[in-house]
């Protein structure tokens, strides 16, 4: 994610902090700050303390909550989900994983696990206090005993609101798993997504009324709803094609030699908007019309397409699935993929042929 700072790694995942985050840290503290006992530190006497207590809450509050991404991710893991960060940020915490196992077992026990270490800390929390107030009738006075406390609500209130089968929410993730095993994974996606989405709706509205907080967590979950809705529905639907079967099997490259003023016509004839560069039988790189785009009407002549070419082609093997490829094209956002088996170039697939196939699957 932009904006990150890393600041360590724990099971091997780099841990990140957003700047959005860094900007919600003294708004935390300053609730605390601000709010008499049992939710903040106001009335403790001492304004020094009161705010040192309040930025020390702020932060083991984070501490939990990173804690919680690192139950999804424990579990994750050892499904062999490769984790590539996680991210602290205005929300709590975001796990960056690589793909999400599209079996709904494994999908419910790792959205579970989230709220499942919440729930602990939080108990857990409660349990201490508890306990040590029965050995120790005094603690109950001290500034541990009303920190303890504050973690303690906080992580019971985030293990229960994540429940909320609000998709994407960790809640929402479980309806979504428990839906597929009763119908498609997409259908399954469609409809929590739109339970999602209603819940989003619902949020907002108590969020108008109470808590602006709600408002924006509301916005976020309606958006990414729909985008996740968006986005299983075409990686499932292309899942189902090879490369092999989509692509341009005719090729039409292009020499590296080329003047761009001579490849710009090349490309009007052709209606294609990129082409390999080949020399012989060795492929030199790509060129499409972005890359001749920025080159000057009078510099036309006098540039070789070697000179605006992509040499870093990105491509893919024939047998890689048409999902694989839109996935490649929207990380890199690129157009078009080259397919090559054993360094020979055997196609060419572009997103148009992608967005093609995608209108024929849902016919
Ligand atoms: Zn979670």
């Amino acid at each position: 994610m932009n904006g990150s700072l890393k600041i360590g790694s724990i099971m091997g995942i780099p841990i990140k902090l957003h700047i959005t985050f860094l900007l919600i840290l003294p708004v935390f503290a300053l609730v605390f700050a601000t709010n008499p006992q049992p939710y903040g530190f106001a009335d403790i006497g001492s304004i020094t303390k009161s705010y040192a207590l309040s930025l020390l809450t702020t932060i083991l509050l984070f501490g939990c909550i990173l804690l919680h991404e690192l139950g999804h991710s424990y579990i994750a893991k050892g499904y062999g989900v490769e984790i590539k960060d996680i991210t602290l940020l205005l929300f709590g915490g975001v796990s960056s994983m690589e793909e999400i196992p599209r079996e709904p077992s494994k999908e419910f026990k790792m959205a579970f696990a989230g709220p499942l270490v919440s729930l602990i800390i939080g108990f857990g929390l409660v349990g201490l206090n508890i306990a040590a107030v029965a050995i120790m009738p005094v603690y109950e006075a001290t500034y541990v005993y009303l920190m303890v406390g504050i973690l303690a609500s906080i992580n019971i209130i985030l293990g229960l609101f994540n429940l909320i089968p609000a998709f994407p929410m960790d809640g929402g993730r479980l309806l979504r798993a428990w839906l597929a095993k009763r119908m498609s994974y997409v259908k399954a996606t469609h409809l929590a997504a739109s339970f999602g989405k209603m819940f989003a709706f619902i949020m907002g509205v108590i969020g108008w009324f109470s808590n602006p907080w709600l408002i924006l967590i509301a916005v976020f979950v309606f958006f990414s709803a729909s985008e996740e809705d968006k986005s299983t529905t075409v990686t499932v639907s292309l899942e189902k094609y090879r490369v092999a079967d989509v692509m341009t099997k005719d090729v039409i490259s292009v020499e590296p030699e080329m003047i761009v003023e001579d490849f710009s016509h090349f490309m009007f004839e052709n209606k294609h908007l990129g082409y390999p560069v080949m020399k012989g039988n060795s492929l030199k790189g790509i060129v499409t019309f972005t890359d001749i785009r920025n080159v000057l009407p009078h510099e036309r002549y006098a540039t070789l397409v070697s000179d605006v070419m992509t040499r870093e082609v990105i491509s893919l093997p024939s047998d890689a699935s048409a999902a694989e490829a839109f996935k490649i094209m929207t990380v890199n956002n690129i157009g078009r993929v080259l397919v090559t088996d054993n360094d020979t170039v055997k196609g060419i697939l572009s997103r148009t042929d992608l967005m093609r196939l995608l209108m024929l699957a849902n016919e």
